[in-house]
């Protein structure tokens, strides 16, 4: 092996950056070359690869988004897409990849190393909804966003005695909305993975203010249950001085947390040691501390576990 590709994919997330300055750092100083490719597969199909020399990635590890860009390309699950980003690789030199994305990217990386160009998978997303990894890159970025904008509206709805509905990514996943209704000392949190009944979150909000939490704070995920449809339904429940917020791509932006940097560098180091090991098709991850990998054919035959712990800690901590 004499020279990798770097590629960030699907949606992006805080911290990419300084995962592909590890990759590059580690794979330099491991007497690698190393080529950046510009909007993930989209990229690497269309042949959008340039050389990163060494002073390249500097001042990259504080950014947000993805100086690689991203893009959506549902096409690479074609083989004829996959045959043409070969072609790529083969045309640079490139002999091995890192990915940083969600699982879809996994499912490229996965059918490049089938090929025979051995692919690593780095867990770039906000949501923490992978496999076998306690935390993704961006997860604490995306919860430590979401509290500070929240604590923002907290002093709002103080000055009005005002209740605001929050509404936070997620579609699939509470993680983000339950990590960021602990921190932010909300009333209730409404996630996708638990049924919720509207009656019951408006007796929880009127008897709070009838103990005399005047202003609260109440945090949806966006896959739960939009902020204004339940400001609506509350307000049509006869609770008065309601507003919905919904902070939206807010959450994906900004500067990587100091924990999402050393994540990013732990997982890109460890990445190219895989690589350099002859290893490919591996998802890095993070357990109880510790770096690790797993086959990502069967982590696709895995569902990421929500803390549900979270949830109860949550409602406990809101009476
Ligand atoms: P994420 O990686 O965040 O889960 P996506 O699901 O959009 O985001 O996947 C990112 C990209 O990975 C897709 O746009 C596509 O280029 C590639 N990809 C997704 N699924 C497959 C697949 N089954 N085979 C090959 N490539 C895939």
């Amino acid at each position: 092996m004499k020279r990798i590709g770097i590629l960030t994919s699907g949606g992006d997330a805080p911290g990419m950056n300084a995962a592909v300055r590890a990759v590059a750092r580690k794979a330099l100083s491991s007497k690698l070359e190393v080529c950046g490719i510009n909007y993930g597969y989209k990229g690497l199909v269309e042949g959008n690869i340039f050389e990163i020399k060494e002073k390249e990635v500097s001042d990259l590890i504080q950014l947000g988004g993805t100086t690689l860009y991203t893009a959506r390309y549902p096409e690479f699950a074609e083989k004829e897409y996959q045959l043409k980003g070969i072609e790529q690789l083969k045309k640079h030199g490139i002999d091995a990849l890192v990915t940083i994305g969600g699982d879809g990217s996994y499912h490229g990386a996965v059918r490049l190393t089938e090929q025979g160009y051995n692919a690593i998978g780095l867990p770039g997303t906000i949501d923490n909804d992978i496999p076998f990894t306690d935390r993704t890159i961006g997860f604490d970025t995306a919860i430590q966003t979401s509290v500070e904008e929240i604590d923002k509206v907290r002093d709002t709805a103080k000055s009005h005695g005002r209740i605001f509905v929050v509404e936070v990514m997620g579609r699939n996943s509470g993680e983000i909305a339950l990590r960021t209704a602990i921190a932010s000392g909300s009333q209730a949190v409404i996630i996708p993975e638990k049924p919720f009944d509207v009656d019951e979150i408006a007796g929880i909000v009127k008897d709070a203010r009838r103990r005399g939490h005047e202003h609260q704070i109440i945090i949806t995920a966006e896959g739960a249950i939009h902020a204004q449809d339940l400001t609506d339904q509350l307000a049509n429940r006869g609770i008065d001085n309601i507003r919905g917020v919904a902070l939206g791509h807010v959450v994906r932006g900004g500067a990587p947390t100091a924990s999402d940097r050393v994540l990013a560098s732990r997982m890109g180091s460890y990445a190219v040691d895989l690589l350099l090991d002859g290893q490919g098709g591996q998802a890095v991850g993070i357990e109880k501390g510790v770096i690790t990998h797993h086959s990502m054919l069967d982590l696709f035959d895995s569902k990421a576990k929500t803390d549900l712990s979270m949830y109860d800690l949550a409602n406990t901590l809101s009476y």
